[in-house]
């Protein structure tokens, strides 16, 4: 716990002071005390500094060694928001920067910040600093050459378009954020130790994969570990240890009753590290945290974000013994990968962010495509076998049908952001596909050696020392795995993928049959604000019986909002309110039509719908079998891991 400082001053509020808690060579402990108060104004009325004049080793050339201490307060009579204040020592600069992050890693998107209120700082002897917010997630500071400084804010709720994964949110009970909501750097000073200090409400746990000094205190060796943290906290958690893979694992679930059984999350949460270590190798973190928040299925924004030491769902509320059946497993697997997959695999401005902006990184579509489609590939090999992989993949290519995609693939036009007809399903979706295309045209021509496991396994080792460089690896990626640079051309061409011609080198097809199932009874196509456009609405089946037409966009199933960007909820509705429902059963949609929102009900009605399944050729060639063959073996050791 942090000590009350004994203080000559007379503040009328309570006063923290953190206690540095590794010894500092020649400085007594005395001497590492100094206090000044936290200006009320920001409703804080607590300061944390303990820094004193410390600093006797540098990090860098001028990176000092003493940590910048955040502070985090959560308090029952305010239930909306977090106090954070940030305290730091050898400012000594007339004017510097307070960033919040522009993104998150592994999402590349702008990151949005939540609203932040009664920013302001203070230097040394507690005078004012002046404060100018200069841009959304920036303010200028003048502290004047003083060499303390004291910045301090509130992060309200964040508003309700936000995905639920991605803001900060607590209540009266509990709550949660990413630390990329909650803590900003102090421009130049990133690269410092940091520690954070958590004053919760009477009662209140708290669950986060970084390093605990002392009860309520943790430790990061720079800036860069605190955007993709997660905390979860709040009065009576329900939470689970689980120690996998010589880590410790917690599972924190929320918005369910006590009387809970959680024996389907943990086993599925337990497959999927063994799954992503059994591929990658030891979990590249100390300790990692698995959030759970189910929630009413009619509830916006459904989704979820995986980040290098936890992973966050905000899921229908869904009957456990269908959590497998509704596609967790491979959910979770995809954001758990993330534990190595974009950080430690990936290009140097992912691996060095640069906090202020989000990265421009070409090879998004690998990074998440790789993802989604080891979440397949990964059960089936160590797991399911062949037909388990076939089926997940041909719902993929289903998918991608649904999403407007074409035979043919082109991954430059996979991003998550800037072009008009973009989504991030389309990436994720699209570049699964394309992974496989690319896995497969590697195994083409190594006979069956290497894989795509051994292009991420390369990107790695180069990797290594922050990250590869997008423009120049990959010729020699092609040279090292003994492939030719074909394999590897929409890297380095751009060239467009044909699906098809891909998985025929692995002895696979894709075969469409009709069949008669529950479905919507019409295509979803994307618009060019990403939104579902209702198209070839098909006579006597469900859309047609609520009279939905060509042209309509649809923006909810019985409550539930679906989109592109909506990958589960969407999922979800269409699963359980028209494919598992009965048929007859009523279904109402909401769509807006030539601008004006309308509400049609239908009932859910058969349609002769294409399958599109991936089967295995009868009679392949000797290469195509050993290629196919080897998709589910995991590489030898000597293959170039
Ligand atoms: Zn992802």
């Amino acid at each position: 716990m942090p000590e009350i400082c004994d203080t000559p001053h007379n503040y009328p509020f309570s006063f923290w002071v953190l206690r540095k808690t590794r010894p500092v060579p020649h400085i007594s402990s005395l001497q590492l005390m100094r206090c000044f108060p936290y200006p009320q104004a920001f409703g804080l009325g607590v300061l944390a500094l303990a820094l004193g004049g410390c600093a006797t080793r540098s990090v860098g050339t001028d990176v000092p060694s003493t940590p910048v201490n955040y502070y985090v307060r959560v308090e029952r009579a305010k239930p909306d928001r977090f106090e954070v204040s940030v305290a730091l020592d050898h400012v000594r600069r007339d004017s510097i920067d307070y960033v919040l992050p522009a993104w998150l890693p592994g999402r590349f998107e702008p990151f949005e910040p939540a609203p932040i209120e009664g920013f302001g700082a203070r230097d040394g002897h507690g005078e004012p600093v002046t404060a100018r917010q200069i841009d959304v997630n920036r303010w200028r500071l003048y502290p004047d050459g003083e060499k303390y400084l004291t910045i301090g804010y509130h992060v309200k709720n964040s508003e309700n378009e936000v995905p639920l994964a991605l803001g900060p949110r607590v209540d009266r009970r509990s709550g949660y954020a990413l630390g990329a909501s909650l803590f900003g750097f102090v421009d130049g000073h990133e690269r410092r130790p940091v520690t954070i200090s958590f004053e919760l409400p009477t009662g209140w746990e708290l669950q986060t994969a970084l390093t605990p000094t002392s009860e309520s205190r943790y430790e990061a060796p720079s800036f860069g570990a605190l955007p993709g943290t997660v905390f979860a906290l709040g009065d009576r958690l329900l939470d689970y240890k689980l120690f996998v893979e010589g880590r410790p694992h917690r599972v924190v679930v929320h918005g369910v009753g006590r009387n809970f059984a959680p024996d389907s999350l943990l086993t599925l949460v337990e497959e999927a590290i063994q799954h992503g270590t059994r591929f990658f190798g030891a979990p590249p973190y100390e300790r990692y945290v698995f959030v759970f928040h189910f929630v009413d299925p009619g509830t916006e924004g459904i989704g979820a974000t995986g980040q290098a030491a936890g992973s966050v769902y905000y899921l229908p509320i869904m009957d456990t013994q269908h959590m497998r059946r509704a596609g967790l497993g491979k959910l979770l697997l995809h954001h758990y990968l993330h534990a190595w997959y974009p950080g430690q695999f990936g290009p140097r401005d992912v691996a060095q962010p640069d906090f202020s902006a989000p990265p421009d990184v070409t090879e998004q579509w690998l990074i998440e495509g790789a993802a989604e489609y080891y979440a397949r590939l990964l059960p089936a090999r160590y797991a399911g076998g062949p037909d388990g992989f076939y089926a997940a993949m041909g719902e993929l290519l289903t998918w991608w049908r649904e999403l407007g995609g074409g035979r043919r693939i082109d991954v430059t036009t996979l991003r998550a952001s800037g072009s008009d007809d973009d989504s991030a399903a389309r990436m994720i979706v699209g570049g699964a596909l394309a992974a496989f295309v690319v896995d497969i045209a590697i195994r083409g021509d190594t006979h069956g050696l290497r894989g795509l496991d051994n292009l991420l396994y390369y990107l790695q080792q180069e990797g290594q020392d922050g990250g590869y460089a997008e423009d120049e690896v990959w010729p020699e990626a092609a040279e090292a795995l003994g492939v030719g640079v074909d394999a590897l051309s929409p890297m380095v061409a751009g060239s467009r993928l044909s699906i098809r011609a891909g998985l025929a080198r692995a002895g696979l097809q894709i075969v469409e049959s009709p069949e008669r199932r529950k479905t919507l009874g019409a295509r979803l196509l994307v618009d060019p604000v990403g939104r579902f456009v209702v198209r070839d609405v098909e006579p006597g089946g469900t859309a047609a019986s609520a009279g939905l037409q060509d042209g309509d966009l649809l923006l909810k199933i019985n409550r539930t909002p679906v989109g592109p960007d909506e990958t589960v909820a969407t999922r979800y509705a269409l699963t359980n309110y028209i494919r598992d429902a009965k048929p007859g059963a009523k279904v109402r949609f909401e769509i807006l039509r030539e601008g004006e929102p309308l509400e049609k009900s239908g009932s859910v009605r058969q349609s002769s719908v294409p399958r599109v399944r991936l089967e295995e050729i009868s009679q392949p060639s000797a290469t195509a079998l050993i290629v196919r063959r080897s998709l589910f073996r995991p590489p030898s050791p000597s293959s170039g891991r």
